[in-house]
């Protein structure tokens, strides 16, 4: 065997061993189902919180844009790729989130690869909560600032390691979630501006799993989202004073160096942005659900549309959501890296597509977890 392979070989058992392996497996989804290896299931773990992903105006945007456009845009967008659906995402996108303007990237990830590396580097500091989103810390390493962790949410812990570290950097900025991914609660927004400004640092909040649910406070500088989540379409963007943006158009490798995305996602993320924005009640609804499901449960409903359920040991978390798959409930369980070690968790989330029954048929599952 080649002695890549063979080195590969050897970790991939290791990963084995540790409960750490990911296996793709094929599922197509439904709202609020999926089908699996042909058993349907309750979805109770994506993230396509209002169901837009299947609704009927966002799927018409995408098959007229593609028949009109094409499947792909052909070159990125600094090139020939920029096509007319663009700027009309990005002006909706600004107003949504009341910034001067907004740029549209690849994804999520991409926009906080190159957000976060464009507006700082060598000389300067980054300061992020310890559970930011593997792609802020990406974005950080690439920019070459100094990193320097705070406990998760503590503002004493915040404020303590400014006044220790602010002035090792030109520039300093601040990353945290409007909603945290794996977790579900949301940052004191207005606290960590107000120390930003006594700091003299920038802040970058990543709205992914907020859009809809939080209202982002005027004071933080960058707003970073994705169309990926609740729009039910794909792609990244960032919200902010149009010299930022400025700068990121013609900086940001994350946005330079790839294709532009194709008409038809564009469009469904424009279309899915109308029906979020016109349609009070999807939001609504996705809030009634997590409010039933956790009266159900006994527990303070989380501001948003996550539900953890920390069960520690990696095992009894895949063993958890192996047994809610045999009584037909599709939940992820979440493993280190992707949380830290020992908080091993189901992820639950609601969607505004969800029916009381199937609000019943997730308490009644869950209950001995809780
Ligand atoms: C999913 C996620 C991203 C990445 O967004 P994509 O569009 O899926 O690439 C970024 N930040 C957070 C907090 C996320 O949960």
């Amino acid at each position: 065997m080649p002695a890549l392979a063979h080195i590969m070989q050897q970790q991939h058992a290791e990963l084995a061993t540790a409960q750490r392996m990911r296996t793709l497996r094929e599922t197509s989804v439904q709202p609020p189902f999926i089908v699996r290896d042909g058993q349907t299931l309750l979805h109770c773990s994506g993230n396509d919180y209002f169901g837009l992903t299947h609704h009927p105006a966002v799927i018409k945007a995408a098959q007229q844009a593609t028949a009109q456009y094409g499947a792909g845009a052909g070159a990125a967008r600094a090139v020939t790729g920029n096509h007319p659906l663009y700027a009309a995402l990005e002006q909706a996108l600004a107003s949504h989130k009341k910034r001067e303007a907004a740029l549209v990237f690849g994804s999520g990830y991409l926009a906080n690869l190159g957000a976060i590396s464009t507006l700082v580097g060598k000389g300067d500091i980054i300061f992020a909560d310890k559970l930011v989103h593997n792609c802020m810390l990406a974005g950080a390493q690439l920019s070459g600032a100094k990193l320097v962790r705070f406990t998760h949410n503590d503002m004493a812990a915040l404020a303590r390691k400014l006044s220790l570290h602010r002035a090792q950097g030109k520039h300093a900025l601040i990353l945290t979630e409007s909603i945290f991914s794996m977790d579900g609660d949301t940052a004191p927004l207005e606290e960590i501006s107000e120390l930003a400004q006594q700091f003299d640092a920038w802040t970058l909040v990543d709205d992914a799993h907020g859009l809809g649910f939080v209202e982002i406070p005027d004071a933080v500088d960058v707003i970073v989202g994705t169309c990926s989540k609740g729009l039910g379409s794909y792609g990244g963007y960032v919200c902010a004073a149009q010299p930022v943006i400025d700068v990121l158009t013609s900086r940001a490798g994350s946005f330079l160096f790839t294709t532009a995305l194709p008409a038809g996602v564009v469009s469904a993320s424009h279309a899915a942005l109308k029906q979020l924005t016109q349609d009070k009640t999807l939001v609504q609804r996705a809030r009634n659900n997590m409010q039933k499901l956790t009266e159900g449960l006994g527990i303070a409903p989380p501001p948003a549309a996550i539900l953890p359920v920390i069960l520690g040991a990696e095992e009894k978390a895949l063993k958890a959501a192996a047994a809610l798959e045999r009584e037909g409930i599709a939940v992820s369980a979440i493993r280190p890296p992707t949380v830290p070690e020992n908080t091993a968790r189901l992820r639950i989330t609601v969607s505004a597509v969800h029916e009381p029954d199937h609000i019943q048929t997730m308490i009644d599952a869950l209950k001995q977890y809780v």
